[in-house]
């Protein structure tokens, strides 16, 4: 599964970067995928941070 920020809903919060930080982290104040780690949507904590992101900016596809 495929995981990716959408900057034009972030709104900062950082807390992607802070529950899975090997995937995410927190640049130029949006939250961002670390180059390489695009397909670690299966990850729980990808998929927690994709739960718990306050404006649902992370996003999980197929
Ligand atoms: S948790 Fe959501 S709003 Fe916060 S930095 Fe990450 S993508 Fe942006």
């Amino acid at each position: 599964m495929e995981v990716r920020v959408d900057r034009s809903l972030c709104y900062g919060s950082a807390e992607c970067a802070h529950r899975a930080p090997s995937v995410f982290a927190f640049e130029d104040g949006y939250g961002v995928v670390r180059p390489g780690r695009e397909g670690a949507g299966d990850d729980p904590q990808v998929r927690e941070a994709a739960e718990k992101c306050p404006s649902q900016a992370v996003v999980l596809t197929e």
